[in-house]
């Protein structure tokens, strides 16, 4: 298909490169590396080759997320979205930007997104997962009442949010304790962040701001799956899910977020998602470097869908959601 939007694709600056070296083995770490500081070669070659005409850039993780000074975050999240927005300048036909932000600081989190829209023209932000404050064993996440402002900010400028993964915290990670191979994309990164948008959607963040947008990648980190049961285990008890939010978390995935495909190349695990939360809420995605364009997209291209969802998968629904024309 040519015309695909990808999404969910990563660069890196030299300050920033190593945090994806755990990511690799080290004999794939060159390759990685190179691929993280490319953006006008290979890249646009990659995406030549594979009918991506637009890509919408993020910095790599944790980065901005993992800085436990307010100052110091703030400093590279101006960095990174300044670099980023020179890299667009030079081609705009082909690359978008997503904004870093400094949550440790939910106030400067705002301008910071504010000003990456607003001056910078870029479509959205996207964070890596929970932030980390003064106290650097103790994760934040952004249900908490002090993002509520920040939150208002994001739906008034109506742009989507991406949640990024992150491994957890050593504090929060004694499950996988002598399973180390379990960290990452193999499994963590699904299960802190689908608890994550968990959390966001039973706080009630949605009930205050409806219009805001959320996207997960990973054809949804497990949620479309276990929709479902989130909702109705125990049917027959008196009292059901008791969280602060109005209505069913079902009708906040539906309606707040949007799911990418990145990293998640699998027609079975694509259909289930279209069948919770529809077509017109899943949009393509690589996760580039980190997985392979040719393999998303030789997927993608000729997975067995209708061709009205390959359209709006592919393209139509980025190409709306991030106001692209
Ligand atoms: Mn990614």
């Amino acid at each position: 298909m040519q015309g695909k939007v990808a999404l969910e694709e990563h660069f890196a600056l030299d300050e920033t490169v190593q945090d994806s070296a755990g990511f690799s083995p080290e004999s794939d770490w060159p390759e990685l590396k190179a691929r993280l500081l490319d953006i006008q070669d290979r890249r646009l070659r990659e995406m030549d080759a594979h009918g991506i005409e637009m890509m919408l850039l993020s910095l790599n993780a944790p980065a901005v997320q993992a800085l436990r000074q307010h100052d110091s975050a703030i400093g590279l999240s101006q960095r990174a979205n300044d670099f980023l927005a020179e890299q667009v300048r030079r081609r705009p036909d082909r690359f978008q930007g997503l904004a870093a932000l400094p949550m440790q600081d939910p106030d400067a989190a705002a301008r910071e997104l504010n000003r990456c829209v607003e001056e910078l023209g870029f479509k959205g932000a996207l964070v890596n997962g929970f932030t980390q404050v003064a106290d650097h064993d103790h994760a934040v996440y952004y249900d908490v009442p002090a993002f509520r402002p920040f939150w208002a900010e994001v739906e008034r400028l109506g742009v989507p949010f991406y949640l990024h993964p992150r491994n957890p915290l050593a504090k929060d990670a004694a499950i996988y304790e002598t399973h180390r191979w379990l960290m990452g994309p193999t499994w963590a990164f699904g299960q802190e962040t689908a608890v994550h948008a968990l959390r966001l959607m039973g706080s009630g963040l949605f009930d205050a701001h409806p219009k805001l947008q959320i996207i997960i990648g990973h054809m949804g980190e497990g949620l479309p799956y276990s929709m479902w049961r989130v909702d109705n285990h125990n049917k027959w008890m008196a009292v059901q899910n008791r969280y602060p939010a109005k209505r069913k978390i079902a009708e906040y995935f539906r309606e707040n977020f949007y799911i990418t495909a990145s990293g998640n190349f699998r027609t079975q695990t694509l259909i289930d998602a279209m069948l919770e939360i529809g077509a017109d809420r899943i949009l393509f995605s690589a996760d580039w470097p980190f997985e392979n364009i040719d393999h998303a997209s030789t997927w993608f291209d000729t997975t067995a869908i209708a061709e009205n969802d390959r359209y709006k998968i592919g393209r139509a629904n980025a190409w709306s959601l991030f106001k692209l024309g």
